[in-house]
């Protein structure tokens, strides 16, 4: 496990993570690999050539599948930078929200304003 990784909750390895399975049983995906996302860029990219303009590169935030499943088992995936880490539920959370709950180090920094956290839990343990 690197440093990365350990700052997160019970993360799944990347070999297991290839393999999850959103809850409609598909590839779990990062928005920007959704199929209409991929339209839309092809569309912006499309656009921006014909009036010969540079490259656009549409911003579709970090988000994704969630929850998200490998080999059955529930897992909850926080998208960053354009990646991910997939960590493992052992609560059956109902959502990521009270899974962030139940480990504090994990609390996106956007969330961290309106909670109102003291600063030392925001350091990862
Ligand atoms: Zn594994």
């Amino acid at each position: 496990m690197d440093e990365f990784f350990s700052h997160y909750a019970n993360p799944v390895c990347r070999k297991c993570d290839s393999r999850a399975l959103n809850e409609h049983d598909k590839r779990a995906l990062h928005v920007n690999m959704y199929a209409e996302s991929i339209e839309m860029q092809k569309e912006a990219t499309e656009e921006s050539r014909a009036k010969g303009e540079g490259p656009v590169l549409i911003d579709f935030g970090d988000d994704g599948d969630n929850p998200v499943f490998v080999g059955g088992i529930k897992y909850w995936r926080r998208y960053r930078f354009g990646g991910w880490v997939t960590m493992r539920d052992f609560d059956d959370c109902k959502d990521i929200g009270e899974f962030y709950d139940k480990y504090p180090m994990i609390w996106p920094l956007t969330r961290l304003p309106a909670l109102k956290r003291p600063a030392e839990l925001r350091q990862p343990r």
